[in-house]
């Protein structure tokens, strides 16, 4: 794997010990979701925002429009995190909010979930130029934004989309043929990587599988 990649894991790794050693267990997965709470001084997702700011962390606040941080209920079982705004949500300030977008909204619908009740967000928040792939110093300067919208989320599941989301958050490069539809760990949340909506707008063919792994989540969400 490649070494810039391994480092910005390592240093995960480390921030998650690092909350671990604070006594925030929010990383394990609730038995009941119900009496779920946001343990006492952790931050809402207003923090988180307020933290990010008007970020300058890293060389794509040069060429972005808009920070698209990230929607959804805060209290979300399912979060969706994938790659990097585009087009569309670099002008919205929205994430999932074009072509590829659209068709996201259509397949939570299919398991009746509105898009409302879930948190949609994306691995870095900032539009790449021309949407090349995400650089690890960009993923690096976002990384401990997304570890706290997870923490605050606490999502029982998370639903990678696409190869480049699934293999950064699961530290792997394991094509996501052979990640996609099967349960992953990230300290006590239950991971399930899918094909990424644009690639199902080039590979509708691919749709059945995908349906396949929305169906293992939506009953995944039933048994709590
Ligand atoms: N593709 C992504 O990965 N994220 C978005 O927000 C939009 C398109």
């Amino acid at each position: 794997m490649d070494e810039n990649v391994n480092e910005i894991l390592s240093d995960l790794e480390s921030y998650l010990r690092y909350l671990k050693e604070m006594g925030i267990s929010y990383f394990l997965a609730s038995e009941n979701r119900t009496e779920r709470t946001t343990p006492s001084g952790i931050l809402t997702l207003a923090d988180v925002r307020k933290e990010l700011g008007d970020c300058k962390r890293c060389k794509l606040h040069r060429t972005r429009r808009t920070i698209v941080f990230g929607e959804g209920n805060e209290k979300a079982s399912l979060m969706l995190i994938g790659e990097a705004p585009g087009y569309e949500e670099d002008v919205q300030g929205s994430p999932f909010v074009g072509k590829a977008g659209q068709l996201l909204t259509k397949i939570l619908q299919s398991i009746n979930l509105p898009r409302e009740e879930v948190y949609i967000t994306n691995i870095i928040k900032c539009r790449p130029p021309q949407n090349r792939n995400p650089e690890p110093d960009e993923i690096r300067s976002c990384n401990p934004f997304l570890v706290k919208q997870i923490a605050v989320v606490q999502p029982q599941i998370i639903c990678a989309l696409g190869s480049f989301s699934a293999q950064t958050l699961l530290q792997t490069d394991i094509k996501i043929t052979a990640l996609r539809g099967k349960l992953h760990d990230l300290e006590g949340i239950q991971v399930i990587p899918t094909y990424h909506p644009a690639f199902l707008l080039r590979n509708p063919e691919r749709k059945r599988e995908v349906w396949k792994d929305m169906k293992k989540i939506a009953d995944l969400i039933r048994k709590g």
